[in-house]
């Protein structure tokens, strides 16, 4: 759908106002047409955008308009329970698995969505608490809620069990499923930029390094599985990258993308993990965008522009541990004379593989960046003998 900017009318435009002014984001009284997108509108959306770690760009598209709809929802306006196939999505869901995580409940990731975990978990606490322990939050598991406050709180547990179910799987990367996301493609190239005869394209540039790294992880033992081929029809929809992910079983989800500004002065590397402003954030995912960071910092010298939380579709719909990398601005001549170089991207890609290896280091026996010989890695695994 085309974004809805400032400057449209319309009932969509009101419908918008209405949920900002709902989440106190818009004073209702606010002068202006209420079905106009104003200026006071705008200030309204980049707010809700900066709070969902959504892109901030003061239009409402497709991946905006979902968080709207989903912001709707207060926790108790609503009985919650596991409806299949569409399952209940919504702000109260998150509300409800953030508290249900800091009270220790495993409800997986806080991702607004009511599925089977959510349930169980919900049944879980219903049981502690006497109650019927049916899975559906209504009014009696509300008040249960309300009752313990915020008294109940577990310490990050999420992050403990997450670790804990990487450290006992083990370091050795064979048999793992690793999903790797080129951004973009088919009538979506992303960055584009006229060097010279050639005009280089992000969706091109990263379908290559996907390439890379998919060679590179194979030899290490590692099923690899590409969300698009070089030339896709169509550009897939980041949700439907995380469906292709989740259905896959994938052990590590890696997106590849190049960043661009129109300052050509803009330049460096750049990793993103799930989370949100109100702290929850995927420990793992969180844990594998710093050694994504560091590895390719250390390796290739672009700039560190540090690991950052964002609750893009990508990265809250995917289960397992999951990044999105900027490697480098096309828009700087710097970054793009190092990108356009395939020496340069093997070097990206070998800092990638480093990272994800690391991984799956018990935290107290990890490595020194850059330290880790990828080639060692494929003598090992040719050896028959397991990584230890
Ligand atoms: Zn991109």
């Amino acid at each position: 759908m085309r974004p809805i900017r400032p400057g449209d009318r319309g009932p969509a435009v009101t419908e918008i106002r209405t949920v900002l002014a709902g989440l106190h984001l818009l004073a209702p009284t606010d002068e202006g047409r209420s079905d106009e997108f104003d200026a006071a509108t705008e200030r309204a959306v980049r707010a809700f955008q900066q709070s969902r770690g959504l892109s901030v760009d003061g239009r409402v598209g497709a991946e905006t308009w979902r968080a709207l709809e989903a912001a709707r929802w207060r926790l108790g306006a609503r009985t919650l329970y596991h409806a299949v196939p569409e399952p209940l999505t919504g702000e109260d869901v998150r509300t409800l698995q953030e508290r249900l995580l800091e009270m220790g409940y495993d409800v997986g990731r806080a991702d607004a969505i009511y599925g089977v975990r959510t349930s169980r978990a919900v049944a879980q606490f219903q049981r502690e608490v006497g109650l019927t322990p049916d899975g559906a939050c209504g009014p009696h598991t509300m008040n249960a809620l309300r009752r313990l406050g915020r008294k109940v709180v577990g310490g990050r547990p999420q992050w403990l069990r997450e670790s804990d179910a990487i450290r006992q799987s083990g370091p050795t990367l064979v048999g793992r499923t690793v999903v790797i996301d080129p951004g973009h493609g088919g009538t979506d190239p992303g960055v584009v930029v006229p060097d010279g005869p050639l005009r280089w394209t992000e969706a091109d540039l990263v379908h290559d390094l996907a390439s890379r790294l998919e060679g590179r992880l194979a030899a290490s033992g590692v099923r690899v599985q590409l969300t698009r081929g070089p030339a896709p029809g169509e550009c897939l929809p980041d949700t439907d990258r995380a469906q292709l992910a989740n259905a896959l079983g994938a052990d590590v989800f890696i997106s590849l993308h190049t960043d661009g500004h129109q300052n050509p002065a803009a330049d460096g590397v750049a990793t993103y993990h799930y989370g949100t402003d109100n702290g929850v954030t995927s420990a793992t995912g969180e844990r594998l965008a710093g050694l994504v960071q560091r590895e390719i910092v250390a390796r290739t010298g672009l700039r560190d522009c540090g690991t950052h939380a964002k609750a893009w579709d990508l990265l809250r719909l995917t289960r397992m541990p999951a990044v999105r990398v900027e490697v480098g601005y096309l828009t700087s001549p710097t970054d793009r004379g190092r990108l356009v170089d395939p020496r340069f991207r093997d070097r990206v890609v070998e800092a990638i593989v480093a990272a994800v290896q690391r991984m799956y280091f018990p935290i107290e026996r990890d490595v020194p960046t850059g330290s880790i010989d990828v080639s060692e890695l494929r003598a090992v695994v040719a050896a028959g003998t397991v990584v230890d």
